[in-house]
């Protein structure tokens, strides 16, 4: 069953003074995750991930489009209903250093959301609940007496994970969570994680960077670039058959694979600009004129997979694929 899903999901900025100019962060996306259900989301730096958890957890309101939790229009909702839904959504942030408040020990920091909505009832069951947080990530008693800034990069990112449990969420939103860990302790709060999803049967949206990652967390990956979704599909299909040319290039760069044919690479070499109705038409090596001006349609070109791209266009007389 269908946990969450965006409708033609869009946000714009809008930047400068007199001669206005329009940011795509997040350009019609539809995607949706199920229930136990993990979405990876890659892109690099600037395709507009962190803008789409920011509008999956309504910290900022869309351009347009809809964000439909548990068959409710959260986009449209009232603040109560907002309020009661959110309680079922979590975060794990990128930057562990600033997501739990330095002034307090861990111990409040898990507490405090137990104590906001009432979960507990006295010291002994808050206490109760707080270690079995701590245990659920591996954290000892020992280390709920810290401050944030005494403990590990990975400790600290372990009491972030507990602090996102606590409300039992159904949805947890992961941004590069282990982005700014080391090696060894990204391995470990990516075994963690996976564990408690599995355990849990948690909806997981995981962005990352990293295709590498995303592979082996992810039940399928959403490919993003320049605010849009260009190719969906379960995991080992955007591994051994990606479609879109920028996915071919981003998993044969990452995982240092040849699967493109050289000829495909420089048929097209990368020109100047940036307007055109395909976003990837400037970089593309396999451009078409009606790439220029006509935007490409999200096309289903098996079960889970779809693609944004003219190439797999049936209706288009310059492709040969599908
Ligand atoms: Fe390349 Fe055209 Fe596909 Fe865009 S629509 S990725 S320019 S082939």
């Amino acid at each position: 069953m269908i946990l969450v899903r965006t409708v033609n999901l869009t946000k714009y900025f809008t930047s400068g003074f007199i001669r206005k100019k329009v940011v795509k962060a997040v350009d019609n996306v539809n995607i949706y995750i199920s229930e136990g259900e993990v979405l990876g989301v890659v892109g690099e730096s600037g395709a507009g991930k962190t803008t789409l958890c920011k509008l999956l957890l309504g910290l900022i309101k869309p351009t347009s489009g809809s964000i439909i939790f548990e068959n409710i229009d959260i986009t449209r909702a009232n603040r109560k209903l907002l309020d009661s839904i959110r309680r079922k959504m979590a975060y794990i942030p990128q930057h562990p250093e600033t997501a739990l408040d330095p002034r307090w020990k861990l111990y409040d920091s898990l507490a405090e959301p137990l104590r906001i909505h009432k979960l507990v009832r006295g010291k002994v069951e808050e206490k109760e609940r707080v270690l079995e947080l701590a245990d659920l990530v591996g954290l000892k008693e020992e280390h709920l007496s810290r401050y944030p800034y005494e403990v590990s990069g990975g400790e600290l990112q372990r009491a972030i994970i507990a602090h996102a449990l606590s409300l039992k969420p159904k949805f947890i939103i992961c941004d590069e969570p282990t982005s700014m860990l080391d090696p060894s302790t990204q391995a470990l709060i990516l075994n963690l994680l996976k564990k408690l999803q599995e355990e849990h049967s948690l909806s997981l949206l995981f962005v990352t960077h990293d295709p590498d990652i995303a592979t082996i967390m992810s039940h399928r990956v959403a490919v993003m670039y320049s605010g849009m979704i260009i190719e969906t599909a379960r995991t080992n299909d955007i591994l051994e058959e990606p479609l879109h040319p920028y996915t071919q290039q981003f998993v044969s760069t990452v995982f240092k694979r040849t699967r493109l044919e050289s000829d495909d690479l420089l048929s097209q070499p990368p020109i100047e600009g940036s307007s055109y109705a395909c976003p990837f038409y400037a970089k593309c090596p396999r451009r078409m004129p009606i790439c220029k001006t006509k935007t490409p349609p999200l096309i289903r070109v098996a079960d889970e997979h779809y693609v944004t791209c003219h190439l797999y266009n049936e209706s288009n007389p310059h492709t040969g694929r599908i």
